[in-house]
């Protein structure tokens, strides 16, 4: 889950991702902001995660009388939902921070806080290191930011990073954030009980717990009815989701998975993200039976040797990992695969990096997360290992693993040519109000010329590909 971030777009459809996912600002609700005598703004960075509780936030104050701006200008609350995986994406919020200063230097009233991984990472001490913060908010206090916000307004910094082991926000019903209206993600849990040597989020997230089944199932039915056609089940690790009340049913990943997919058959579902070591062969006959389950997975490798995957504390072997790859394409022969790598772990040599180059090409993944090692303060790689390989030689390693991705994506989206797909309308094209763009079941970018036919967003068709990039797929549509 840790690397949702960075993924080898389509020149096409980059811009609008890029967009979304490097924390503009979203008006979230339809009516206009001049009507809530209160404003926010909020800007989100990270994972999926992180977008879907910016959601949840937008939810809570909209409950108390604030509408949401594009303009932080003019907000009375500005917020930072904040990601803590690199070193990079905290320095990013950092100087982030400097460009609300001015603002708030004229508007005092103003008031700006922190959500997220770095705030609960940092804790208060991000007001000692960040004087222009009056609010520092944990993933897990959201309920109570009005009262935060309240305190702030009295003159006094407010804190709430306390983890929890129950709070999963099941009855709060997120406000979809400049959605394109036809695919939402619904968080399906919270927390992971993985401690992968080099991940904060068990520090930052806290421990695994599962949603009410029931509650999820409800938020997608009512999403279907709303017109939306796609939904993203969404968690750290989806498949050790479950969910047993007492005297209730146990409802485990594959059963959810079920109970979504029985909404409708013209609803879509997919998941992120899930841990080699939890995917059972029942998920991915479940993933088989329905074809509204969309056939792609995303699993991350992290390395492709054994005895750096056992300093990480990945808890599976290379061969291991093979063996479930051959497993899912055994069930689900055109299953789309991306995976999360990482370079320059502590103590990787060269063989070993070797290692990681030969499982990316056995395995043929269609994309990737690809990132060089960066050590997180607290984790147990930061307390048991030190960050021993030179930057020159993590950056060499990176870039040959880059190349090697973007050929494998060249080889997989052009042996894509020829074929017809059933592609699920998102929007239009950003490159060009002419074209429509959607993906496939297995989550590759497709754009397609419009036609005579009276469609819109929404709306599945037939898409025939003429021609491929490493990372869109380009067609016509077919005469149904
Ligand atoms: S601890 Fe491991 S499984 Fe959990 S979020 Fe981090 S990388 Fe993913």
């Amino acid at each position: 889950m840790a690397d949702l971030l960075q993924k080898v777009h389509s020149e096409l459809y980059k811009k609008d991702v890029e967009e979304a996912r490097q924390g503009e600002a979203f008006a979230p609700f339809a009516e206009d902001p001049n009507t809530f005598s209160k404003k926010f703004y909020i800007e989100s960075y990270g994972c999926q995660m992180n977008f879907s509780d910016s959601e949840i936030v937008a939810s809570i104050l909209h409950e108390e009388g604030y509408g949401a701006t594009r303009n932080f200008e003019e907000a009375n609350l500005v917020l930072l939902n904040t990601c803590s995986i690199r070193e990079k994406a905290e320095q990013t919020v950092r100087n982030r921070l400097q460009a609300f200063r001015k603002v708030k230097d004229s508007r005092p009233g103003m008031l700006i806080g922190v959500l997220g991984c770095m705030a609960e990472r940092l804790k208060a001490k991000f007001l000692e290191e960040e004087k222009l913060v009056d609010i520092v908010v944990g993933p897990d206090a959201y309920r109570t930011l009005p009262g935060l916000v309240a305190e702030a307004e009295g003159g006094q910094k407010s804190v709430n990073v306390l983890l929890s082991r129950e709070e999963t926000y099941a009855d709060i019903s997120p406000v979809r954030l400049d959605s394109n209206g036809v695919t939402a993600f619904v968080s399906i849990m919270r927390g992971c009980n993985n401690m992968c040597s080099f991940c904060v989020v068990p520090f930052t997230r806290g421990r695994e717990r599962s949603r009410d089944a029931e509650s999820i199932v409800a938020e997608c039915r009512d999403l279907f009815e709303r017109g939306y056609r796609e939904v993203t089940l969404l968690g750290q690790n989806v498949d050790s989701y479950h969910f047993a009340p007492t005297g209730g049913e146990e409802v485990t990943f594959a059963l959810l998975m079920e109970k979504v997919a029985l909404i409708s058959p013209l609803l879509r579902v997919r998941f992120s993200t899930s841990h080699p070591k939890d995917i059972t062969d029942d998920v991915l006959r479940t993933m088989a039976k329905y074809e509204n389950i969309c056939k792609y997975i995303h699993l991350p490798v992290q390395s492709g040797n054994t005895r750096i995957l056992q300093l990480m504390n990945r808890t599976y072997t290379r061969e291991w990992y093979l063996a479930k790859v051959k497993r899912i394409r055994e069930i689900i022969p055109d299953c789309g695969l991306s995976t999360d790598v990482i370079s320059g772990f502590c103590t990787e040599t060269e063989e070993e990096h070797q290692d990681t180059l030969s499982v990316m090409a056995l395995s043929k993944f269609d994309m990737a997360y690809m990132f060089s090692y960066s050590e997180r303060p607290g984790t147990l790689a930061a307390r048991r290992y030190t960050d021993d390989i030179p930057e020159e030689v993590k950056k060499r390693r990176l870039t040959e693993i880059i190349n090697l991705q973007n050929n494998l994506s060249k080889e997989s989206y052009t042996a894509d040519i020829g074929k017809t797909f059933e592609v699920l309308i998102e929007g239009e094209s950003k490159r060009s109000d002419m074209d429509w763009v959607g993906r496939n079941s297995q989550n590759k970018v497709v754009v397609f010329p419009k036609t005579e036919r009276d469609l819109k967003k929404g709306d599945y068709v037939r898409v025939k590909i003429h021609s491929a990039t490493s990372a869109t797929l380009l067609g016509n549509m077919i005469a149904e």
